[in-house]
């Protein structure tokens, strides 16, 4: 299994690639967990990364696309892996076909997970992480809009994209995934 999962913050990408994670035993990365355990960690890295973090701005494409460069070395990934934020540009994007084109393990699909603005809003709120304030959602949705929204389009032209209703409840929106990704 080599998937992406696209959608806005609080679509439910992570919840989902967890549960795909546990039932077929593919790594789940997210690169906003990796980011997160830098900063804790105080490494170079992670102070790079805050500032941007801590505004609902991208961190920058060189340090995510490194991350991820990495991280799919790992042996877990060598069987697959189910990747959660990331891309979030086209940059990302299409480094990581390159990297992938490199090895000859083609990405399989990219699932976006579907939620309306106002939904996606009233998730965020209640979620409470501490770069979850009204104004940085505000932010970070914008940033989604403008930046992420795109690389929906990209897949789409790679006839790669799945499109899933990410509203309703957790099991019926995995049958959903399980479906479009052919499981
Ligand atoms: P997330 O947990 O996926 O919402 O990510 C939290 C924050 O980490 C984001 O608001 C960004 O600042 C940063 N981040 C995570 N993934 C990426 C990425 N692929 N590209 C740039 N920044 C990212």
């Amino acid at each position: 299994m080599r998937i992406v999962f696209l959608g806005a913050p609080g679509s439910g990408k992570g919840t989902q690639a967890e549960k795909l994670m546990t039932k077929y035993d593919v790594p789940h990365i997210s690169t906003g967990d990796l980011l997160r355990a830098a900063v804790a960690d105080g490494t170079e890295l992670g102070k790079k990364a805050k500032t941007a973090m801590d505004a609902g701005e991208l961190v920058s494409d060189d340090i995510v696309i490194g991350m991820i460069r990495e991280r799919l070395k790992d042996d877990d990934a060598q069987k697959g892996f189910i990747l959660d934020g990331f891309p979030r540009s086209h940059a990302q994007a299409a480094a990581l076909d390159e990297m992938l084109a490199q090895e000859a393990r083609p990405l399989e699909k990219a699932v976006h997970l579907a939620v309306d603005n106002d939904e996606i809003m009233s998730r965020l709120m209640a979620r409470k992480r501490a770069d979850d304030n009204e104004e940085t959602i505000r932010h970070r949705l914008k940033v989604y809009e403008d930046q992420t929204h795109p690389v929906i389009n990209y897949y789409a032209a790679q006839a790669k994209l799945a499109t899933v209703t990410g509203i309703g409840n957790m099991d019926e929106i995995f049958g959903r995934i399980e479906q479009a990704i052919g499981v």
